[in-house]
């Protein structure tokens, strides 16, 4: 049945994909001459709750260097979706990607983006669909969930923000483990029969062998280590890795870890060992994929990946 449904799924996130919109004309200013304006698509066109949403904006600049006008280098513009900003960083030509990242939390509806910078701004309505998510319910004894330390807390925030401009992604992202998915993104819970209203899986789980090959979803540098044994007792031991351009993954509950800070990393390449450190039943990998600091569903990006 979850494989039946995955396969729907899929399918209609290709046909997403395959319809992104374009809009974008040059304009004409008051005086009647033709200005500069960004041509903004975005992708998927119909996203729903834990979808990224990818905003390219091609500028006209260099694109009409040929024609006489004056044509400065393009420069990168800064797209921002209700009101939140997010840089756009360059993916070849003159062409620029901000990825806005949503989230269970997020309230369907109207995504207002707005593209601004050297050109002509541009404005543009997203329809974000709501989307159902599994529910857990949860039983905890009284004074059973303060695990985890300051520090821990710190450093993972801190990597969190992380945003760098280079861009190690190619293609759809790997799957980090061989393991089956045990639970997917976006799960939410009840605890002690009360909604917990800001919890949602902040990721994938999947389960397998206690010390099983966890391989990187794709190049990046290594930004956080973190282990069980120095504090980190509800994540365990933990690799964070920088993607580029505010794409991150985390790592956590692992058996053991085979890089350091500052390693730079090949897709599938194996970082550490599957296990149960820290808050866990069972052995198990949670992978968090953060795009802009928020936790986004990784299924897009392994599936057919984003530019
Ligand atoms: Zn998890």
């Amino acid at each position: 049945m979850a494989n039946y449904i995955t396969k729907i799924h899929r399918r209609m996130r290709l046909a997403q994909l395959v319809s992104a919109w374009t809009i974008g004309l040059l304009a004409a200013d008051l005086f009647g001459q033709a200005a500069y304006a960004y041509e903004v698509t975005f992708s998927p066109s119909s996203p729903q709750l834990g979808d990224t949403v990818a905003v390219v904006v091609q500028s006209a600049q260099s694109a009409s260097a040929g024609t006489g006008m004056s044509a400065p280098t393009a420069s990168a513009p800064t797209v921002s979706a209700n009101g939140m900003s997010y840089q756009s960083f360059s993916i070849g030509g003159d062409r620029f990607q901000s990825l806005i990242p949503t989230s269970p939390l997020d309230s369907p509806g109207q995504l207002i983006i707005q593209v601004s910078g050297a050109e002509e701004p541009r404005s543009l309505t997203v329809n974000l669909s709501d989307r159902t998510f599994r529910t857990q319910r949860i039983w905890l004894p009284p004074g059973d969930n303060d695990l985890g330390t300051d520090e821990e807390f710190e450093r993972v925030a801190a990597f969190k923000r992380l945003v760098t401009p280079e861009r190690h992604w190619a293609g759809p992202l790997l799957r980090p483990s061989q393991g089956y998915v045990s639970t997917e993104y976006g799960v939410q819970r009840y605890y002690n029969g009360v909604f917990a209203e800001d919890y949602y899986h902040r990721g994938v789980d999947y389960a397998a062998a206690t010390g099983s090959a966890v391989v990187s979803p794709a190049a990046g540098y290594v930004r956080l280590v973190g282990e069980e044994t120095n504090g980190f007792e509800l994540h365990g031991n933990t690799i964070g890795i920088d993607h580029g351009q505010g794409v991150l993954s985390i790592m956590i509950h692992l058996s053991r870890i085979d890089v350091k800070e500052g390693d730079f990393v090949t897709a599938g390449q194996v970082i550490g060992g599957v296990g149960s450190t820290g808050a866990s039943t069972g052995p198990h990998l949670h992978w968090g994929l953060y795009v802009n600091g928020i936790a986004v569903d990784p299924v897009p990006w392994r599936d057919a990946g984003f530019e």
